[in-house]
């Protein structure tokens, strides 16, 4: 009577109930395989940083007495798919059971459905024992109705208990400090360094490309910077909670040509393998601030990424999929531009934001929402094509998490359920809040012209484009009166230049 028992590369929980102890009958089955490698560009490190930490949970298993069975990318008898290789692995242990924890993407769990189907055991699905809410409840709301995140963060922090005073009121006074977190960084107070020293996976990178993994970006596998282990992704967060969280919220839409990580975290990577569990973030952050290290708008800036987006868009996306890949509110139909795969433009933001995320794997949110995202939606790029490309390129890329933040914050492609309004912005946003513009060859003042900055005209081209979709919204009032009172001649050269950026949008 032996049962196999699946663990996913983003199943990395040491805490979950299967690892409390070795069962006798359990076989712990872990798989590196192409179905999972092939079916988007990945980026080298986020390819190299999955299996170096499957790898090492596996070696952990096993030294605490669990039988694994554990197939690696290059093992002859791999079959390159969950199907054929559990199928395989039934027979191999003559197995009566087969179990699996409830898996985040939808992709995949029909793909784990199929696998079941095919091998015909009785089959138990169980939770995978990481998420603040269940994932059934939460897909229920959604698929009702998407509540506004500020609605849905202010009950998860009843719910559990969080930053609340005797009465159940927000501590501070505030749901919400967001106000105060709008800072540009003046290079003062220096950026802690990156958090984790670096790993030498040159040897799995040799396995990787010898098996025809096709990746992107830089490998970097003798230097690999992601935590790889529990105890690495703990070290993490100590770091971070120390030197950044004090930070955190006034610089949090800050952005650097300086500092990839400013004073965000860099967890998401051991977040989403769930080497580390969301509550014990929370609960460091919330240590800190009763210790007086941290104040009310670092913390509560912080505890709302996790304790509210976090668990939000995975309600949009287990509410809404699988018609929420399908979405694009704005008919945007453009490839994205060719430099995307480069970083290879004269614009210092996107070649910052892009050659970083091709360097790191890494790009923090604003860069990804403000830059790559917004340049995206100004264009109107295919949210397909973009989707694809924020899928691929970063470490903590997973469609439950990357979708909702794609198509629908960054891309409106699902027509307002994320975002209450387009984030599209012209130069003047990201002169603001970076370092970006200053020695660029393109004048962030200028709306068109050789040297104007190409945000501006692709900014008010958007906003013309789609005029009937946004004029009745009261938050897009402003500029619609702002593109009113400017001269026609000014507007007219506006919108022409913007004809001719979208032409040549690869040139830029
Ligand atoms: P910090 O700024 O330190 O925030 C702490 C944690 O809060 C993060 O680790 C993450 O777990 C959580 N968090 C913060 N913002 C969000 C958010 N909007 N949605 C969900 N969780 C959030 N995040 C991913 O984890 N995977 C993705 O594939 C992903 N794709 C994105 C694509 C776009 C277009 C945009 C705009 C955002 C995307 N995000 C994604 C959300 C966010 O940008 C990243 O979680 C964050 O940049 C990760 O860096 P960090 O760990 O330093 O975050």
């Amino acid at each position: 009577m032996t049962t196999l028992r699946l663990v996913l590369g983003d199943q990395l929980n040491a805490s979950h109930p299967w690892f409390r102890q070795p069962e006798d009958g359990c076989v712990v089955v872990m798989m590196e395989i192409r179905s999972e490698t092939d079916y988007v560009v990945h980026h080298a490190q986020k390819v190299l940083a999955i299996f170096a930490a499957m790898r090492r949970f596996a070696e952990a298993l096993q030294a605490a007495g669990h039988r694994v069975h554990y197939l690696r990318i290059g093992d002859p008898g791999n079959r390159q798919g969950f199907a054929a290789n559990l199928q395989w692995l039934a027979a191999h242990y003559q197995a009566t059971r087969f179990e699996r924890m409830e898996a985040d993407e939808w992709r995949v769990e029909r793909l784990l459905d199929e696998a079941s189907a095919r091998l015909g055991l009785p089959t138990t699905v169980v939770d995978a024992a990481h998420f603040l809410s269940e994932r059934g409840a939460l897909a229920q709301v959604f698929s009702e109705r998407v509540p506004r995140l500020e609605y849905f963060y202010r009950d998860m922090r009843r719910c559990h208990g969080i930053l609340l005073d005797d009465h159940q009121k927000p501590v501070g006074g505030r749901w919400n400090f967001d106000a105060d977190n709008r800072a540009r960084w003046p290079g003062e107070p220096p950026a802690p360094d990156w958090p984790w020293t670096p790993t030498d996976v040159s040897a799995l990178w040799q396995e990787i490309v010898a098996a025809g993994v096709r990746t992107l970006g830089e490998p970097g596998a003798d230097a690999l910077g992601w935590p790889l282990t529990r105890s690495q992704a703990r070290a993490g967060l100590q770091v971070f909670i120390k030197q950044a969280l004090p930070h955190f919220g006034r610089f949090q839409d800050a952005m650097s040509t300086r500092e990839p990580l400013l004073f965000h975290s860099g967890l998401s990577f051991a977040l989403n393998t769930k080497m580390l569990h969301p509550r014990e973030v929370i609960d460091a952050a919330l240590e800190a601030f009763e210790a007086g290290a941290v104040d009310i708008a670092a913390c509560e800036g912080f505890v709302r990424q996790i304790l509210g987006w976090r668990e939000y868009v995975r309600g949009v996306y287990w509410g809404r999929m699988p018609d929420y890949a399908q979405t694009n509110a704005l008919d945007a139909r453009r490839p994205l531009p060719r430099w995307y795969w480069t970083g290879e433009t004269d614009m210092v933001c996107l070649r910052h934001a892009i050659g970083q995320s091709l360097r790191l794997a890494y790009a923090h949110h604003i860069q990804r929402l403000m830059i790559t995202g917004n340049f995206a939606l100004l264009a109107g790029c295919d949210p397909d094509a973009v989707d694809a490309w924020y899928l691929g390129i970063y470490i903590d890329a997973f469609e439950w998490v990357e979708m909702p933040n794609t198509r629908g914050m960054s891309q409106y492609a699902d027509g307002g359920l994320v975002a209450s309004k387009p984030y599209a912005a012209s130069a003047s946003y990201i002169k603001r809040q970076s370092d970006y513009c200053k020695g660029c060859r393109y004048a962030a003042t200028r709306r068109h012209g050789p040297d104007a900055c190409p945000f501006n005209a692709l900014y008010w081209d958007f906003m013309l484009r789609h005029e009937a979709d946004f004029a009745a919204n009261p938050r897009m009032a402003m500029p619609y009166r702002a593109w009113q009172r400017m001269d026609e001649s000014e507007r007219d050269a506006t919108l022409t230049h913007a004809r001719y950026l979208l032409e040549w949008l690869d040139t830029l």
